[in-house]
């Protein structure tokens, strides 16, 4: 294994087992009873993050967004597996084309972390060998396609010499301008961004975007702005996204504090989206009332650049609907 590949080191290291991740947090026995032992999408959470979670508390913002909770079992009326009915874009295996002039290329089915509320939890992810030959096709085929947007799955998740692979695929495609990754890995894995991936944003013909995924400032930390830093150094813009979770983040001083150090790390945040109502996740649900008026509150009190637009995705739009 080569030093740039120390990351896969570290994600070997996630934790992906009940009984440890019980014996770490310290959890109680009746604590215990709350998670889930078992889940479809299982525990995969990466020991960084494991270690920043309260002890012996299961109302900890990093706790309440990777820890399977007994909640997840609840039924909810109108949560259900594929809520965004992205079956019916499909252009090819993993590629949707869900808004005009951008491509959605699903790069991996992994993630370095699994986000109880995620929306693609239940997507019917292909088994096997990955090929974008399919994907790449297609988008050579539709001269609108300006935009490519590297989503999963996290594709960071993908090795160095896959991903630049891809990456020099897409930019052949003379019509694509933009190629946008949409990670959390950061968060967790910080060391991801290392030389072999910093030589894969640079002096590329296309401009390089990366969206960062994070919902609470406890996910943000000076090892990830440093990582960051070296990307902005590259040239790459860097915009941010999150999700707003009851529980996690629906209250001002938090989304205050996380667009700030996001403001002051060179992030520029992006959006807020309303939750995806995906089965599984109804207890993570904020009614828009409320996110209109921390929305409102932020604008008072944050320049308007440091607050992200309020959005949410409904099946079958061309667009995200701002709120
Ligand atoms: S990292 Fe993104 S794609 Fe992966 S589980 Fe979390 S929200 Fe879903």
């Amino acid at each position: 294994m080569s030093s740039s590949d120390s990351w896969l080191k570290i994600r070997r290291q996630n934790i992906t087992d009940w009984h440890a991740l019980c014996a770490l947090l310290e959890l109680t026995s009746t604590q215990r009873k709350r998670v889930l032992e078992k889940s479809r999408f299982p525990l995969n959470l990466p020991l960084r993050l494991a270690k920043k979670i309260a002890k012996k508390s299961l109302r900890d913002p990093l706790l309440r967004q990777f820890v399977p909770l007994v909640e997840e079992e609840r039924e909810a009326e109108g949560f259900v597996r594929d809520p965004l009915e992205e079956a019916r874009f499909l252009q090819a295996p993993k590629l949707l084309s869900k808004y005009r002039s951008r491509m959605l290329l699903l790069a991996t089915p992994l993630c370095a972390m699994h986000c109880r509320y995620c929306f693609r939890r239940h997507f019917p992810y292909e088994k096997g060998r990955i090929s974008y030959q399919k994907e790449l096709d297609a988008l050579a085929r539709d001269p609108l396609a300006r935009e490519v947007v590297l989503s999963g799955g996290d594709p960071l998740s993908l090795s160095n010499r896959a991903l630049e692979q891809l990456v020099i695929q897409i930019e052949k495609i003379e019509h694509v301008e933009r190629l946008r990754l949409h990670t959390r890995l950061p968060i967790g894995i910080p060391e991801r961004i290392d030389d072999g991936l910093l030589s894969i944003f640079e002096k590329r013909r296309l401009k390089m975007i990366l969206v960062l995924h994070a919902n609470h400032p406890k996910e943000l930390d000076e090892d990830l702005f440093e990582a960051l830093l070296k990307l902005r150094r590259k040239g790459v813009l860097l915009l941010h996204q999150a999700v707003l979770l009851k529980g996690v983040n629906d209250d001002f001083q938090t989304l205050k504090e996380l667009f700030e150090s996001l403001i002051n790390g060179g992030v520029i945040p992006y959006y807020l989206h309303q939750l995806d109502p995906v089965e599984g996740a109804s207890h993570f649900y904020v009614r828009e009332k409320r996110g209109k008026a921390l929305i409102s509150r932020l604008l008072a009190h944050l320049p308007g650049y440091a607050v992200p637009r309020y959005v949410k995705e409904l099946a079958g739009k061309s667009h995200k609907s701002l709120i």
